[in-house]
């Protein structure tokens, strides 16, 4: 959370029934967990056994202040491969696509919010293969926010103002553009 802090906008500050509507509340749920964006009203994340780890821990948060998995967006075809047949079966859901605010930044393979290679593998074999020469080396990394990922709640939430009513109009877009989804299997 200090991390997030430090490299934008967004400040974490205990919760005052008088200040705000919406709140984070965490509990140490079965896995890691969060809802993607602004819910209203209490919004739990969860921070079970084996989640209390640097990037897992800011994956949960940049979920929480809407950010999707990048291998979601709508053009990750162009980046990368999903191999289906080496899915879990009944996990393919994971690798949906959705329309989404990509905030004028490139695919990111480095994103603390990218999925592993093996992800939901049902074989040991890959599921998600770049298809960038050279690119997804850290494909998966779980230990920090990637530059991209910092820019990309600089750019939700105004940073680049730091005023007030900037936070506020972004604040407002994500309520609008980012639907509910629950995450169940993060890491
Ligand atoms: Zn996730």
């Amino acid at each position: 959370m200090r991390d997030i802090e430090a490299s934008t906008c967004v400040q974490f500050v205990p919760y005052s029934s008088e200040k705000f509507q919406s709140y984070i509340h965490i509990i140490p749920d079965t896995g890691c967990y969060s809802l993607v964006g602004e819910q209203g009203g209490v919004q739990v994340v969860s921070l079970g056994q084996g989640c209390l780890f640097k990037g897992i821990v800011e994956h949960e948060f940049l979920h929480t202040l809407g950010l999707w998995h990048e291998q979601s967006r709508e053009d990750r075809d162009k980046y990368v491969q999903i191999l289906w047949h080496n899915i879990q079966l009944g996990m393919e859901d994971q690798f949906a696509r959705y329309r989404g605010d990509t905030l004028n930044e490139t695919y990111d393979y480095e994103s603390v919010m990218h999925y592993s290679n093996t992800a939901f593998s049902r074989n040991g074999k890959p599921t998600i293969v770049p298809k960038e020469r050279g690119k997804g080396m850290s494909m998966g990394q779980r230990y920090r926010l990637s530059n991209q990922d910092k820019t990309k709640i600089r750019k939700m939430y105004g940073c680049q103002g730091l005023n007030s009513s900037s936070k506020h109009a972004s604040y407002n877009f994500i309520i609008l553009f980012i639907m509910c989804i629950i995450c169940f299997y993060c890491y």
